[in-house]
């Protein structure tokens, strides 16, 4: 074994950093840690850092840096203590590392993440939301700094795994036809939209399969995370909309699969265990052991598939016709559906008043080309002011 690779981790304390960490504690002698960051969570950070002795921790919030610092030093820890986004970009593209980790939840994560790419590292891509926002460049300026994009979404990760290497842009010269992106339809797939009307914060973070952060598990709930994962495959894959399908299947054992013109159709299956993907893709191309039990098909006996229902869920069409749009739209999309989840989990809006915030917001923000991060991030504010003032209508 060669020199251990350095690893930053951006969002440590959140589900896929927590998760992160449990491979890479299980595979010591190849991964150490270099960075550790977290928004406010400082007693979640502080036993991370004590745990893994990074070289730094960073905190978006300056006071709870604060805290944390004060804490460590107390404790006679040697990791120095950051914060703010600077730094959270320092720490993402710091010379000595290896692999980012990019699990930062929501549009957040962007400039960190850019960070990443644009210092050429090995990137494991769970936040989605930056890909979303700004595709195009995102794209441009990972083959630009010659980075590693690697995909942790499950699903993503399940159709990289199931293409051949280098496929990535070229799919119908590799004889695929279409990438089939799975859903396990959320907590909500068998309710009628009556039902919908009604649903709470802690019923729709309660995910049959998945245990997630809030945002996320709502995300699943109205079935937009199937729709930014939609946005996210085209851009990844170099796909066009019509060759990305969704198929819900509600076991969540068929992580997504890949159809080509022979006739064959290759699945990658196991566990919804997102400690799957993240081994993946910290080992690439090699497999590593990553504490998830192996599949047992016939304790799982029955696998089910059904088409998605855009009546009862429009955040899927409402992704389509974003990504359609072009240019600043996901952007507006993303940012639309971050306020109008937030104001869910606050109790501010019905479930079912999640997509109306977010068709406002698309209708009334003109659509702009995205090719500048300056501009991405303008659309992204302003999107996110109307997306305000239609909590409140
Ligand atoms: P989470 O809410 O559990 O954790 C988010 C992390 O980001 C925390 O460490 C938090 O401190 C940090 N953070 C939050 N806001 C921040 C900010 N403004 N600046 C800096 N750091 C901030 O979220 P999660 O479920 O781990 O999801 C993380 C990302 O991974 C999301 O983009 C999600 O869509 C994606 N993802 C998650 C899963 C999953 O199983 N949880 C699966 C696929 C993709
Ligand atoms: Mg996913």
């Amino acid at each position: 074994m060669g020199q251990k690779q350095l690893i930053t981790l951006l969002g440590s304390t959140g589900s896929i950093g927590v998760s992160t960490l449990d491979v890479i504690k299980r595979q010591a002698d190849r991964y150490q840690v270099f960075a550790l960051t977290a928004n406010t969570s400082v007693q979640a950070l502080l036993a991370q850092v004590l745990e893994f002795k990074p070289t730094y921790a960073v905190m978006l919030d300056h006071d709870s840096a604060d805290q944390l610092r004060n804490q460590l030093h107390s404790l006679g820890s040697e990791t120095e203590v950051l914060s703010g986004l600077d730094n959270l970009a320092m720490v993402a593209a710091h010379q000595a590392v290896q692999q980012v980790m990019a699990a930062i939840v929501g549009a957040a994560g962007l400039m960190p993440t850019l960070a990443a790419v644009r210092a050429g590292k090995r990137v494991l891509l769970a936040n989605k939301e930056a890909l979303v926002m700004s595709g195009e460049l995102f794209m441009r300026e990972v083959r630009a700094h010659g980075a590693e994009l690697l995909p942790i979404d499950s699903e993503h990760n399940a159709i990289f795994q199931c293409l051949p290497q280098g496929a990535s842009g070229k799919l119908a010269g590799a004889g695929v036809e279409k990438l089939l992106l799975t859903a396990s339809g959320g907590p909500f797939r068998q309710f009628t939209s009556d039902q919908l009307e009604g649903v709470t914060p802690d019923q729709a973070c309660a995910h049959p399969n998945w245990s997630m952060g809030r945002k996320i598990s709502v995300d699943s709930a109205t079935m937009m995370n199937k729709g930014l994962e939609f946005i996210e495959a085209c851009w990844l894959f170099g796909a066009p909309a019509e060759a990305v399908e969704i198929v819900v299947h509600p076991q969540s054992v068929i992580h997504s699969m890949v159809q080509y013109s022979d006739g064959s159709v290759l699945a990658q299956l196991g566990n919804p265990d997102m400690r799957t993907p993240i081994a993946y893709g910290l080992a690439w191309p090699e497999r590593i052991a990553a504490g998830v039990p192996l599949l047992d098909l016939v304790k799982v006996a029955k696998l089910e598939f059904e088409a998605p229902d855009e009546d009862r869920f429009p955040c899927l069409r409402l992704a389509r016709e974003a990504l359609a749009m072009g240019g600043t739209a996901p952007a507006s999309l993303n940012a639309a559906n971050e306020v109008a989840v937030q104001g869910f989990l606050e109790n501010k809006i019905r479930f079912t008043a999640i997509p109306a915030v977010i068709e406002k917001t698309l209708t009334a923000v003109a659509v702009e080309q995205a090719d500048s991060i300056e501009r991405i991030l303008a659309v992204d504010e302003l999107s996110r002011a109307i997306a305000e003032q239609a909590l409140n209508i």
